[in-house]
C-alpha cells in the first residue's frame, strides 16, 4: 500500500503526520484495521502474549464476536492511593441497592460509567498491586485489558511505579496513569508528568499517547473522568469475545469456605458460563451448583468479561488457573487428572534446570552455537542494586559488552532486596535476576528454585560483569 495512500487515509481522520514522524501503535493498528492487514508487534515478549490472548478466541469465534467490557488493574507505589481509589469507584458507581452495607468482595466489581448518555459497563480487579498482576502473568494467565497506574501527586515516581509500568509494558497492556493527591498542599501533577516523560510516558496532553487524570481518590474529584478516560482507551482496543458458546475463562481468586465448601471467582473471558455447566479448572472439576455475581446475588449466567463467584468445584484451584466449560463430568475427571500430571512434570523438569534461563545455560548454548533454538540470543535482566545511583553504574557496565551473540535487555532496574513480584516478573519474562549489593530473603530464593528462576547476587561490579560477557561468549564454567 502506497505511502501517499496511509498519508491520505490519516489525513481522512485528522492526523496529519509530519515527514519523519513514527506512528504510535494505536495508529498502526487503526491503518491496519481500515486495509485489513494483520498486525505483528515484534518485540517477543508482546508476541507470546499475543499468542495467548488468541488462544481464548477460536476461529469458529471470529463470526460471532461482540463488544465485551474492558476488565482493568489498579497498580502503583504502597500509600499512593490504590485502596481508596478502588473504594471510591466503587462507592460511587456500584448500585445504591447496596448502600445499607457494602457485600463482602468477591475479588473483582462490575462498574457503569456513563458515555454518550449509555452506561457502559467495566470491571476492576480488586486486589490492587503488581504482586498479583505479576502472579497472574507468571502463570500464563492474561486477564486485565487496561492497566491504571496510581502516582501521588506529592511524591512522583517511586521504586513500585517503576515496577508496575514494567509489568503493564512486559505485558503489553495499555497504561492510563491516574495522578493522585492533587488536594494535597505540595501536590504537584506537573511534576509528576515530567518525571513519566523523562521514563518513556509521554503525557497526551503534551502530545504522547499515554492519558493522564488528576484525581483525588480521598475527595473523589475527577473519578468520572478517569473512568472515561478508561473507556475510551478500551474502545481503541476493539475487546470483543464470543458470548453464543462455552465459557471459557480464569480464576482470580479462590478458597475455602466453612459451608460453601471451595469457592472460586471466574473472569469470563470467552463465552458464556451457565449453572449447571461441567467446568475444569487446573485440577479442580465439578459442576457449577451455583453462580453468584459481584454483589452476592445468585445469577443464572455470567457472559464475557463478567466476574462470577462459583460454588461447586470439588477442590481450591489457584488464581489464574484458566477455567473451560466441558461436555461431561468424564471429561472434566480425565482432563484434572492430565493437568495433575502436566503439573508434576513441570515442577519436576524445573527442579532439573530443563529449559530454565540461566547464565549457564546461556554459555553452553553459546559454545554449542544453539542459541536460537533455546530463544537465548536475548538475555532478559531484571538488575536489583542497593542504591539509586548503583543502577546506572552497573547497566552502563553491562551495557558496554560485546553484544554480538546475544543482547541483553533491561526489563526493570530497581532498588532493594530481591522479592518474589522480581520472581514472577523473571517467569513471565523467561529473565534472569542479578543482584548488585543487595539479598534475596531465603523464602524469595526457594520461590525461585521452585520457578526454575536463577538469582545472582554480586557485591563486586567486575565480578557480575566478568560473569555476564564470559556467558554471553559462552565461557561461563557451571557453578555448584
Ligand atoms: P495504597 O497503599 O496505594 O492502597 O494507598 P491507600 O489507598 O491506602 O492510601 C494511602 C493513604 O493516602 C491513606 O491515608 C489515604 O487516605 C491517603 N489518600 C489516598 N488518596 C488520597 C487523595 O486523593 N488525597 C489525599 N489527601 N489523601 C489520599
Amino acid at each position: 500500500i502506497s505511502e501517499g495512500e496511509i498519508l491520505g487515509y490519516l489525513y481522512s481522520k485528522g492526523i496529519k503526520p509530519d515527514g519523519v514522524q513514527t506512528l504510535d501503535k494505536d495508529m498502526v493498528k487503526m491503518v491496519c484495521n481500515e486495509y485489513e492487514v494483520e498486525v505483528i508487534d515484534a518485540d517477543p515478549v508482546k508476541v507470546e502474549e499475543m499468542a495467548k490472548k488468541k488462544e481464548i478466541l477460536d476461529e469458529d469465534d471470529l463470526d460471532k464476536l461482540q463488544d465485551r467490557p474492558p476488565v482493568l488493574t489498579i497498580m502503583g507505589h504502597v500509600d499512593h492511593g490504590k485502596t481508596t481509589l478502588l473504594d471510591a469507584i466503587r462507592k460511587s458507581k456500584v448500585a445504591a441497592s447496596e448502600a445499607g452495607g457494602i457485600t463482602q468482595g468477591i475479588g473483582a466489581y462490575k462498574v457503569l460509567v456513563p458515555i454518550d448518555g449509555k452506561s457502559q459497563p467495566c470491571v476492576f480487579l480488586d486486589t490492587p498491586g503488581h504482586e498479583a498482576f505479576g502472579a497472574m502473568r507468571a502463570r500464563g494467565a492474561r486477564v486485565t485489558d487496561i492497566v491504571i497506574i496510581v502516582v501521588a501527586a506529592d511524591d512522583g515516581i517511586r521504586p513500585q511505579t517503576n515496577e508496575a509500568i514494567v509489568h503493564a509494558k512486559a505485558a503489553g497492556v495499555p497504561i492510563v496513569i491516574a495522578i493522585n493527591k492533587i488536594d494535597k498542599d505540595g501536590a504537584n501533577p506537573e511534576r509528576v508528568m515530567q518525571e513519566l516523560s523523562s521514563i518513556g510516558l509521554m503525557p497526551e496532553d503534551w502530545g504522547g499517547d499515554i492519558p493522564m487524570v488528576q484525581i483525588s481518590a480521598l475527595k473523589g474529584q475527577n473519578i468520572d473522568d478517569l473512568l472515561e478516560t478508561v473507556m475510551l482507551v478500551a474502545e481503541l482496543q476493539e475487546l470483543k469475545a464470543n458470548p453464543d458458546r462455552n465459557a471459557k475463562g480464569t480464576v482470580i481468586e479462590a478458597g475455602l469456605h466453612k459451608s460453601k465448601g471451595p469457592v472460586a471467582t471466574f473472569i469470563v473471558q470467552n463465552g458464556t458460563l451457565k449453572r449447571g455447566d461441567v467446568v475444569v479448572c487446573g485440577e479442580a472439576f465439578g459442576k457449577m451448583r451455583a453462580l453468584f455475581d459481584d454483589s452476592g446475588n445468585r445469577v443464572d449466567e455470567a457472559g464475557p468479561s463478567i466476574p462470577v463467584q462459583v460454588i461447586g468445584l470439588n477442590n481450591v484451584p489457584i488464581a489464574g488457573d484458566e477455567f473451560e466449560v466441558v461436555a461431561s463430568l468424564d471429561v472434566a475427571r480425565q482432563k484434572a487428572v492430565a493437568c495433575a500430571e502436566l503439573l508434576r512434570n513441570e515442577r519436576m523438569s524445573a527442579k532439573a534446570g530443563d529449559g530454565k534461563v540461566t547464565l549457564s545455560s546461556l554459555a553452553s548454548a553459546v559454545s554449542a552455537g544453539k542459541l536460537s533454538g533455546l530463544d537465548l540470543h536475548q538475555l532478559n535482566i531484571i538488575l536489583k542494586v542497593d542504591l539509586q545511583g548503583s543502577i546506572e553504574a552497573a547497566r552502563q557496565a553491562l551495557q558496554v559488552l560485546p553484544q554480538d551473540n546475544v543482547t541483553l535487555k533491561f526489563l526493570l532496574e530497581a532498588t532493594g532486596d530481591v522479592s518474589s513480584s522480581d520472581v514472577d516478573l523473571a517467569v513471565a519474562s523467561k529473565a534472569i535476576i542479578l543482584g548488585f549489593n543487595v539479598k534475596a530473603p531465603g523464602s524469595v530464593k526457594s520461590y525461585a528454585e521452585n520457578k526454575g528462576v536463577e538469582i545472582r547476587l554480586y557485591r563486586v561490579i567486575y565480578e557480575l560483569t566478568d560473569d555476564v560477557r564470559n556467558a554471553m561468549e559462552g565461557l561461563l564454567e557451571p557453578v555448584e
